[in-house]
């Protein structure tokens, strides 16, 4: 398998998790964290309203699962970090203090992602250039994801906006 072949099948694991987090009546967003040698160690879900926990999402629950090997000890950032919604500040963060080095995400999201932005932040960007990233690599998840999102704000009672994909990108 190529990297743009393993990409597509964890981030299809992603997809998965978000659509269990959906059918639980959370925010509908799935992350998995992967291996150098392709194994998946855990695999995470939002659980912001099913556990009444504002820090609960994907990212974090898929961190914390994974436990001892994502401590950051030394400047080796081996792991693949999986999601299916561009990272928010928060997360990025925990990413960040995790020895996660790559980060792939199916939708990006321009209303309260923080990934690209703290990559870019002449505070921040010198740390977080320690990372590589990969925004929405495929069309139909993003699609599929940027449905689901739309989903949850009707749910919600929201109006946010989840601008159309270019099929381009
Ligand atoms: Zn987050």
């Amino acid at each position: 398998m190529n990297q743009l072949d393993r990409d597509r099948y964890y981030l299809q694991l992603a997809m998965e998790e978000g659509t269990l987090a959906e059918e639980h009546g959370t925010i509908p967003i799935g992350a998995v964290v992967v291996g150098s040698d392709g194994e998946v160690v855990e695999r995470g879900r939002n659980r912001v309203f099913t556990e009444h926990d504002p820090t609960a999402h994907a990212e974090i629950d898929v961190l914390r699962r994974c436990g001892e090997p994502l401590i950051k000890e030394g400047k080796e950032r081996p792991y693949t970090l999986y999601t299916t919604v561009e990272p928010c500040v928060m997360c990025s963060g925990a990413i960040y203090l995790s020895r996660v080095g790559r980060v792939v995400w199916a939708l990006s999201d321009d209303n309260f992602g923080g990934f690209r932005t703290l990559s870019i932040h002449p505070k921040y960007e010198r740390r977080f250039n320690r990372m590589e990233y990969v925004a929405m690599p495929f069309y139909d998840f993003a699609e599929n994801q940027r449905q689901r999102m739309i989903r949850w704000d009707i749910y919600k009672g929201r109006n946010n906006s989840w601008p159309e994909i270019d099929k381009e990108t």
